[in-house]
């Protein structure tokens, strides 16, 4: 890549497109991570304006390339004794203010460019929480849907007899994402342990209670999510209160959203897993999506045999088309593009909160930016999870745990930060209201600081 230095003439903006130019041509036909790159760097434009130190020392140039980037094979034998071959993937992207940070993903949907786009957004999430944490991400193209309980500990096993190689408490801390949870993270900290000894707990988070996991991670993707978009509703006088709620996916960020959402006096009448999405006009009962895809890893079809009422559709895109005053998009990238955004918008929809990892396309965005629909970017938004997952190290660091109460109150605490610092960020850089702008240039200047503070690294 050629060293963009700001000589004179050099506008901000012709800065930010030869970089943008240059990681299209660097890393070509990885669209979700271009996807990534683009939103933050069309909102860094003015910091560059106003802050040429940045363009001086390259900060954008070494930002969107990856510190470290890991790819191995992951080979395991499953229940009929066939050998399997899955890929592998680390993206260790930033770590100026603290050890890498960021969750495993098993999907088959996995490649260098949704984990590229992940670890690239995770710097500036982990960056927001206020927290001293990088920016990393990994994950697996193994598919976990159908597999048994022997079938996932002999991948995991597998998959961190060559990850530990690059982790540890005070290097990279992998979490959980979409397809690993605690009992992923407990046969991956079971493998590491027995190759390095000790017990370094602070190697993983979402850990078990039991074993040095925090009370409240299990809950805080789902709960910061609503704690951000109750701030959002509260400075426009408005709250959760007896509103109708949408939240895709059926997962733990689904999940907790759509409890904390109904402790705050909301109806909420869809979710969905990636098969088709359910419609309960009287109200999801969670319980029942608790059982079924908790305990019992079911599809949310069977909902529908339990409560005969509630109606269930193949395919979950028509999730968008139920009128909503609130929508919280809690399950994959790009899971709402311009024609489900223009749906919403048309329904009435008030507010959008994103609990996943870009659920909204760049032109959704613009759609719900245009009709002046409040809108919580995933990077402020869903930061909950990783936030409490710093809590988890810091206790595992101290050797005590706190209750679910003082984490909780610690949650909302970072969340209300959040907010109010991408008010702030948004209202200095001529952008009053645009929360995807204020929560970018947020994200970045803490980044960018450390970067100018500890030299060409
Ligand atoms: N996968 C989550 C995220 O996207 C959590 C990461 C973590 O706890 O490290 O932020």
């Amino acid at each position: 890549m050629t060293t963009i230095t700001a000589e004179a003439g050099t506008s901000a903006q012709q800065y930010v497109q030869s970089v943008y130019e240059a990681v299209i041509k660097r890393n070509p036909h990885e669209s979700e991570f271009h996807q990534a790159i683009k939103e933050i760097l069309d909102s860094l434009t003015p910091v560059f304006a106003k802050h040429p130190k940045y363009m001086k020392q390259g900060i954008l140039e070494r930002i969107v390339e990856p510190e470290r980037v890991v790819y191995f094979r992951v080979p395991w034998v499953d229940d009929k004794g066939v050998t399997q071959v899955n890929r592998g993937f680390r993206v260790q992207f930033n770590s100026a203010i603290g050890p890498y940070k960021g969750g495993l993903r098993f999907h088959p949907s996995v490649n260098a460019s949704i984990i590229k786009f992940l670890g690239f957004e995770q710097i500036f999430k982990n960056s927001l929480t206020g927290l001293p944490i990088g920016g990393g991400k990994g994950g697996s193209d193994f598919d976990p849907k159908g597999k048994s309980d022997n079938e996932i500990m002999k991948f995991t096993q597998s998959f961190m007899t060559e990850l530990y190689k690059y982790i540890g408490p005070d290097e990279d801390v992998p979490a959980g994402d979409i397809g690993v949870g605690a009992r992923e993270i407990g046969y991956m900290f079971g493998q590491y342990k027995r190759i390095k000894g000790g017990h370094e707990a602070g190697v993983l988070t979402g850990k078990g209670i039991i074993y040095g996991g925090s009370l409240t991670r299990t809950e805080a993707t789902g709960y910061g999510c609503v704690y951000f978009v109750n701030e959002m509703l509260e400075a426009k006088g408005l709250s959760f209160q007896d509103s109708t709620v949408v939240v895709s996916g059926s997962g733990n960020v689904s999940i907790y959203a759509i409890d904390k959402a109904t402790q705050l006096g909301a109806k909420v009448v869809a979710c969905s897993d990636s098969n088709g999405y359910i419609y309960d006009p009287r109200g999801i009962n969670l319980h029942t999506v608790k059982r079924l895809k908790e305990v019992e890893r079911k599809r949310i079809s069977e909902y529908v045999n339990e409560h005969p009422h509630a109606v269930y559709t193949e395919g979950c895109a028509g999730i968008w088309t139920i009128p909503c005053d609130i929508a919280l998009p809690c399950a994959t990238q790009n899971e709402i593009d311009e024609e489900a955004a223009k749906l919403l918008v048309s329904n009435g929809v008030k507010a959008i909160g994103e609990g996943a990892n870009m659920p909204s396309t760049l032109e959704a965005i613009e759609v719900f930016l245009e009709n002046r629909v409040l809108f919580g970017p995933a990077k402020a938004a869903n930061a909950g999870g990783v936030a409490v997952s710093a809590l988890e190290m810091s206790q595992n660091s101290m050797r005590l745990s706190w209750t679910f109460e003082e984490v909780d109150a610690k949650l909302h605490g970072i969340m209300k930060n959040i907010y109010q610092n991408s008010v702030k960020a948004a209202e200095a850089y001529g952008h009053s209201g645009n929360l995807v702008v204020g929560a970018n240039i947020a994200g970045f200047i803490r980044v960018a600081d450390a970067m100018l503070a500890q030299g060409v690294v």
